[in-house]
C-alpha cells in the first residue's frame, strides 16, 4: 500500500471543505454525479471513436446504493474509470477547472465565500464524508486500484477486486451534529430530491433501489415492501427541453455543475434553431469575470455535442476572442462524431455553426443595451475590455460587430454611454467627439484641458483604460465624426477673435517662450500661450503621432523600447503667472529658468507623469521659498 501526502493546495481545500461551514453541502452528490457522467461520456466517445471496445449507449448508466447500516452512501459508474495513475492525479491534486480557479483565489489570498463560488468537484464530498474510498478500472486495463483517504493526512492507493470497468465511490458519512443530519442522505427520498433537483438532465440512468409498499397478492389488506430498481432522472438534456418547461433554477442549477461556477450565469441564451442546418445551443454569461480570465490561462470555449454525444469540452472555433466569455454548449444531429482538431478547424459547418452562434450573442447583447441598461452595465464593467480588444484587435476586422456595444464614461452623463448616443447628443456646430485619457475619472476630471471643454458645455468621453485609445484609432470615426483628444492640439473650440489674440500673445512674447524652452532642453519641444486652459496656469500636450498615453503605456511594458511624445508646455495666457514670466523675462532671466522647471513639472504631474529630476525641483522650490 502506498501512502501519499495531498500537494499543498490540495490540502488546504480539503481542510476548508472537511470543517466547510457552507450551508449547501447537499451539492456534494451533484458533483460526483456530474463526474460519473463525465466519465461515461469519455468512454463511449472513445468506444465510437478508438473502436477498441464496444459499448452499447443503454448499457451505460450510474447506480446509487445506500447503505444506512454502515452509514455508506454509494454511487457507482461504468464510465471510462481511472488506473493508478490518473487516481493519484486527479484525485491527489488541484487540477482541474473549478479547483485550479479555487487556487488562484488563494494566491490573491480572497478566502472570501470559497466553494460559493466555484465549482469544487470531488473534494465537496469531504463536506459530509468522514472516509472516502474510490474504487476504480479504467478501460481496457486488467489491474483495479482502490484510493482511501480520511481527509487531510493523505491517501493511499493499494490494488483491489473489481470486475466491472468504471467506478465506484464509497462515502462514510460524518457523525450528526445538531445543525447537520447527515444521516438524511441514507434516507432513499432525500436522494431523490436531490437529484431531480440537480441532476435531472444527466443522459443517463441515475438507478436506486426504492422501497414501495404493495398490496400482497392475494390480499386486499395486507402491505408488504418491494424493492424496485428505478430511474431517479428524467434523462432529457435541459437544451433539448422546450424553454417555456426549464424554469430558472434549471438553468442555474445545470450551469453551476457543468461550468463550476456556484454563482448565476447573469444570462442564459437557448437557442433551438431549425434548418439546412439545425443545432441547439445553451449559452451562458457568466455574472462575474473569472479569476483567470485576463490571463493567458484562460481557455475560451463551449462544448459540442453531436445528438447528445459529447465530441469536445472546449471547442474554441465555436467562439470568437471578443465572446471568449461566453459558457456553454452546442448540439447538432449534423456533425460527424469523428471528428479531429484539425478536422474542425477547416470543418464548414462549424463555421457555419460559429457565424451563427455569435450572432445569437450579438443580439442578445443588444437587447440587452436596449432593453436592460442596468444588467448592460453590470455585464460591461465585467467584460468590457474584452470587446473593446475585439475591436481593434484582427486590424479592426470586427469594429463593425462591436462599435455600438462598447462604452465609456462621460462627463455630462456622469455614467457609460455609448459612442450613438454621444453622437445623438452633440451640439449642432460640434464637429468632433471629444475625449481625454488618464488613469481615473477623478484625475481625468481634474485636467486643465478638460475643464474648459466641459466648460464650454461639450461632452468629453473619459478613456481610463489602455485599449481605450487603440479602439478609437481603429474606429477612426463615428458616424462620420472624428475623434479628438481634448488634450492634443488639434482642438480647436477658440472664436477668430480670440484666436488672433492669442497668435499675438504668442508673437510678441516670442523670446521669452524661446528662453524658456532652451531652459528646459530637449524636453520639450515648444514652450506657448494658450487658451485652452480655465484656472489652471498649465498643461502638457503633445504632437504627432505618439500621445502622452501612450508614452506611458508603452514605456509600462517590459521592452527596452523608449519611446517619447514631441511634448508642448501651454501656459494659460490668462493667468496671472503669465504676467509674472514676462515681468521675470525683463528683470530676472535666471529666476525664469526656474520657474520654467516648476512649471514644466507640475505639468508632468497634472498629466500623472513622474517627474524626472525630483531633487532638482525640490531645491529649485525650496530656494524659491526660502527669498
Ligand atoms: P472536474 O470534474 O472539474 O474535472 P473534479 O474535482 O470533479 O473536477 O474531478 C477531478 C477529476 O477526477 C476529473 O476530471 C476526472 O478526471 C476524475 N474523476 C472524478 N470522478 C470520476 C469518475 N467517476 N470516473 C472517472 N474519473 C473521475
Ligand atoms: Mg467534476
Amino acid at each position: 500500500m502506498e501512502e501519499k501526502q495531498f500537494k499543498a493546495e490540495s490540502k488546504r481545500l480539503l481542510d476548508l471543505m472537511i470543517n466547510s461551514i457552507y450551508t449547501n453541502k447537499e451539492i456534494f452528490l451533484r458533483e460526483i454525479i456530474s463526474n460519473a457522467s463525465d466519465a461515461l461520456d469519455k468512454r463511449y466517445y472513445n468506444s465510437l471513436t478508438q473502436k477498441k471496445e464496444n459499448v452499447k449507449k443503454e448499457d451505460l448508466k450510474i447506480n446509487i446504493i445506500i447503505d444506512k447500516e454502515n452509514r455508506k452512501l454509494i454511487v457507482e459508474d461504468n464510465g471510462c474509470g481511472m488506473n493508478k495513475k490518473e487516481l493519484e492525479n486527479n484525485l491527489g491534486t488541484i487540477a482541474k477547472s473549478g479547483s485550479l480557479a479555487f487556487k488562484e483565489a488563494q494566491e490573491k489570498k480572497e478566502e472570501v465565500d470559497i466553494i460559493g463560488q466555484f465549482g469544487v468537484g470531488f473534494y465537496s464530498c469531504f463536506m459530509v464524508s468522514k472516509d472516502v474510498v474510490v474504487e476504480s478500472k479504467a478501460t481496457n486495463s486488467e489491474d483495479a486500484y482502490r484510493w482511501h483517504s480520511k481527509g487531510v493526512d493523505g491517501y493511499t492507493i493499494e490494488p483491489t477486486e473489481k470486475d466491472t470497468v468504471g467506478t465506484k465511490i464509497i462515502l462514510t458519512l460524518k457523525d450528526d451534529t445538531d445543525d447537520e443530519p447527515y444521516s438524511r442522505y441514507l434516507e432513499t427520498y432525500v436522494i431523490k430530491e436531490l437529484v431531480t433537483k440537480y441532476s435531472d438532465y444527466i443522459r443517463y440512468p441515475i438507478m436506486m433501489d426504492v422501497p414501495h409498499e404493495k398490496l400482497k397478492e392475494g390480499s386486499k389488506d395486507e402491505y408488504e415492501t418491494v424493492i424496485e430498481n428505478e430511474t431517479l432522472n428524467s434523462m432529457v438534456p435541459l437544451w433539448k427541453k422546450k424553454k417555456s418547461e426549464i424554469t430558472p433554477q434549471e438553468y442555474h442549477s445545470f450551469y453551476s455543475a457543468k461550468f463550476s461556477d456556484f454563482q448565476e450565469p447573469q444570462k442564459v441564451i437557448h437557442t433551438q434553431a431549425e434548418g439546412t442546418f439545425s443545432y441547439n445551443a445553451l449559452l451562458f454569461i457568466p455574472s462575474h469575470t473569472p479569476y483567470d480570465y485576463y490571463t493567458k490561462e484562460f481557455e475560451k470555449g463551449l462544448q459540442l455535442y453531436s445528438s447528445g454525444v459529447l465530441i469536445m469540452d472546449k471547442c474554441e472555433e465555436l467562439l470568437p476572442d471578443y465572446y471568449s466569455f461566453v459558457k456553454g454548449l452546442v448540439d447538432s444531429p449534423d456533425l460527424s462524431l469523428n471528428i479531429s482538431r484539425e478536422m474542425l478547424q477547416q470543418d464548414r459547418q462549424l463555421k457555419t455553426l460559429a457565424k451563427s452562434i455569435e450572432k445569437k450573442i450579438n443580439n442578445e447583447l443588444n437587447k440587452m443595451l436596449n432593453d436592460e441598461r442596468d444588467e448592460y452595465i453590470k455585464f460591461f464593467n465585467n467584460f468590457g475590455s474584452q470587446l473593446k480588444f475585439g475591436v481593434y484587435d484582427n486590424f479592426g476586422a470586427n469594429k463593425d460587430t462591436l462599435k455600438d456595444l462598447i462604452m465609456f464614461y462621460s462627463s455630462t452623463e456622469k455614467k457609460l454611454v455609448t459612442l450613438r448616443e454621444y453622437v445623438a447628443r452633440m451640439k449642432e456646430e460640434q464637429k468632433e467627439i471629444y475625449y481625454a485619457c488618464g488613469e481615473t475619472v477623478d484625475k481625468i476630471d481634474m485636467l486643465p484641458q478638460v475643464e474648459k471643454v466641459k466648460d464650454k458645455g461639450y461632452e468629453i468621453l473619459y478613456f481610463t483604460e489602455n485599449v481605450d485609445e487603440f479602439v478609437i484609432q481603429t474606429l477612426r470615426e463615428y458616424s462620420e465624426k472624428k475623434f479628438t483628444n481634448v488634450c492634443t492640439d488639434s482642438l480647436d473650440l477658440d472664436t477668430e477673435e480670440e484666436k488672433a489674440k492669442l497668435k499675438e500673445e504668442n508673437e510678441s512674447n516670442k523670446d521669452m517662450l524661446e528662453t524658456m524652452k532652451t531652459a528646459l532642453g530637449d524636453e520639450v519641444q515648444v514652450v506657448r500661450f494658450t487658451n485652452k486652459l480655465k484656472n489652471h496656469p498649465v498643461c502638457l500636450t503633445s504632437e504627432g503621432a505618439i500621445s502622452l498615453e501612450m508614452e506611458k503605456v508603452i514605456n509600462a511594458m517590459p521592452t527596452d523600447q523608449n519611446i517619447k511624445a514631441q511634448k508642448v508646455l501651454e501656459i494659460n495666457a490668462s493667468h496671472p503667472i503669465a504676467n509674472k514670466l514676462k515681468e521675470l523675462y525683463e528683470k530676472d532671466k535666471e529666476l525664469l529658468n526656474e520657474y520654467s522647471k516648476i512649471l514644466y513639472s507640475q505639468a508632468r504631474l497634472i498629466e500623472g507623469m513622474s517627474v524626472e529630476n525630483p531633487t532638482e525641483i525640490s531645491n529649485i522650490i525650496c530656494d524659491i521659498l526660502s527669498k
